[in-house]
């Protein structure tokens, strides 16, 4: 029941001695799925022991070197290991014309591994599907195409009481009838409501990565009640027209989408190197949204399980 964020890198464009660009590692029941990948991401995973070959999964939100210039690296990373398992890409399409050209830096045909890249679409789709989770893109508003991710937990089948197992003596098919939600009809006649031996299963979880974009409202539908915001915050508030002219967001931006959008928590990061000290982010969106917290390089942040639903 794992569900856990790291955020590798919470710098914006220019480097910075004491942060990496975007990167963000998720661990959903074991299975790592990564989020962008700025220069460096090889190295925070290195630093913090997150095993390469586990990652099968790689998102790309948009084109910006600050996104995705670790990327090549990490394909070159994986021959050196001599990766046999596939990789799946999600990005831009434009990616793939980068990659797959005879120019590339990573002769994709001569790999060990296949890439499979699955480019992103207009609207909000559903691009990963594993037993456990599902991946969604969105479109942003910033300069060039620009896309954000909700990773959400499947719901999960409802709990049988351990003690109600012994007091029917449940056979196996029968704990499987009870989590499929039917009541048990026996051969003398005795019924047991599958309510009666279950308890309902946590709410689904979810996190949100709302990656670089314009204050855009209209976010909002695609990550409603998400557990976890990420959202970029760029610039303060003082420079508001910055962030608009650059098609950023300034931290009170990003706690507005996260009030608007009813998350349980946000976190901020992206920020840019003119501020010394990033302390005015967490004041400036704290005052819009009380549950923010300030991304620093190897964050690492629990989504919860959430309170059991009630019944219907
Ligand atoms: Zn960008």
């Amino acid at each position: 029941v794992n569900f856990t964020v790291r955020i590798l890198g919470t710098s914006s464009a220019h480097p910075n001695a004491n942060r990496f660009p975007t990167s963000h590692i998720l661990n959903i029941y074991g299975k790592y799925i990564l989020i962008d990948c700025g220069e460096g991401t090889q190295i925070q995973l290195r630093k913090f022991k997150i095993p390469f070959g586990h990652i099968n999964h790689i998102f790309i939100s948009h084109l910006h070197g600050d996104h995705f210039f670790g990327l090549f690296g990490l394909l070159s990373t994986y021959e050196l290991l001599h990766r046999g398992s596939d990789l799946h890409l999600y990005a831009p399409v434009q990616l793939r014309d980068m990659l797959f050209s005879p120019q590339s830096p990573v002769k994709v045909k001569e790999l060990p591994y296949k890439i499979w890249f699955h480019p992103l679409r207009k609207g909000h789709n559903l691009v990963m599907e594993d037993k456990n989770f599902f991946v969604e893109s969105f479109e942003l508003d910033h300069r060039i195409p620009t896309w954000g991710f909700i990773v959400k937990e499947k719901k999960r089948k409802p709990n049988v009481i351990k003690s109600k197992i012994e007091e029917y003596s449940l056979g196996i098919e029968e704990i499987l009838a009870v989590k499929r939600g039917e009541d048990i009809i026996r051969d003398n006649g005795q019924v047991i409501k599958a309510k009666e031996v279950t308890t309902p299963a946590p709410e689904p979880r979810s996190y949100s990565f709302v990656s670089d974009t314009r204050f855009f409202p209209p976010v909002v539908e695609h990550i409603k009640g998400t557990d976890l915001l990420y959202h970029e915050s760029t610039f303060i508030k003082k420079d508001e027209d910055l962030a608009a002219q650059t098609y950023h967001s300034t931290a009170e931006q990003a706690a507005m989408i996260a009030k608007q959008a009813g998350a349980k928590q946000l976190v901020i990061g992206h920020f840019s190197a003119r501020y010394k000290d990033t302390s005015v982010f967490l004041d400036e969106a704290g005052k819009v949204f009380k549950n923010t917290v300030l991304a620093y390089d190897g964050l690492k942040l629990e989504i919860p399980l959430r309170k059991i639903s009630s019944e219907e």
